[in-house]
């Protein structure tokens, strides 16, 4: 224990919150398959983030994780691989309808990053990744939704325009990201991330990542998350 506590320390992790799994040094010790190892390294991850050293073994675990760490540490991976794990530990993956996986993010720049990145880790699966953005045309992206999607990348605005429309169901979403939660308050997203969180199961997994903790973004938190673990690496701004 004492060592876990001198490994965070000299890699500036502080966490909270009950039982904490101890973070890892390599991504062989994730469990992750022979198939999501290649594409790891595909990608020219060597070794995890810090970020990712201690929030991809929470994660995986199955806890609510609020991750707080700067622009640039790697935070996608650490709710990206996870997920694919979490999709493909879904019993009849082919029989259900709808995103398991929804990620929310403020702009359609971030949102499409995020495509990128979860669509290069989803494809030895042949998991479907849906873009739900402005800037694209909507009807493309209904037909997308409609023919399947295992996880969708969003805005909020764009998100809940196609759940109006009935484009897809939230029935066997379990995995819900929040992303850059604190530019989605900037950017008054505050209502449309409630109405999310609203239409998507309570024994969700949900993981909320911003790069700073407002007391905003934290009274959502303690909102929507259940017994989370909070890591935080580095020095961060309210
Ligand atoms: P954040 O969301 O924290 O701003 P990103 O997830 O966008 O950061 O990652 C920043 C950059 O680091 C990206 O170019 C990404 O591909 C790269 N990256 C992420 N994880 C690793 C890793 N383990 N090893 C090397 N590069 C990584
Ligand atoms: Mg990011």
């Amino acid at each position: 224990e004492q060592e876990v506590d001198e490994y965070r320390k000299g890699l500036a992790i502080r966490v909270s919150g009950f039982d904490v799994p101890k973070p890892i040094k390599l991504f062989e010790e994730c469990g992750f398959s022979t198939a999501l190892m290649g594409a790891i390294t595909k990608q020219g991850y060597e070794k995890p983030t810090t970020i990712q050293c201690q929030a991809l073994p929470i994660v995986l675990s199955g806890r609510d994780v609020i991750g707080i760490a700067k622009t640039g540490s790697g935070k996608t991976a650490a709710f990206v691989l996870p997920m694919i794990v979490h999709i493909m530990d879904q019993p009849e993956l082919d029989k259900g309808e709808g995103p398991v996986g929804v990620i929310c993010a403020p702009t359609r720049e971030l949102a499409h990053q995020i495509y990128l990145e979860a669509k290069k880790f989803a494809k030895p699966y042949g998991i479907r990744v849906g873009a739900v953005y402005g800037g694209v045309s909507k009807l493309d992206q209904f037909k997308e939704l409609k023919a399947g999607c295992e996880v969708v990348v969003a805005t909020p605005g764009r998100l809940i325009d196609l759940l109006k429309m009935k484009a897809l169901t939230m029935l066997r979403a379990t995995y819900l990201v929040l992303d850059e939660a604190d530019r989605m308050f900037d950017l008054g997203f505050e209502p449309q991330m409630r109405s999310i969180v609203g239409q998507i199961r309570p024994d969700r997994q949900t993981l909320l990542f911003s790069a700073t903790m407002p007391y905003k973004v934290e009274r959502l938190a303690r909102e929507i998350l259940s017994d989370p673990v909070r890591v935080t690496v580095g020095e961060v701004g309210m």
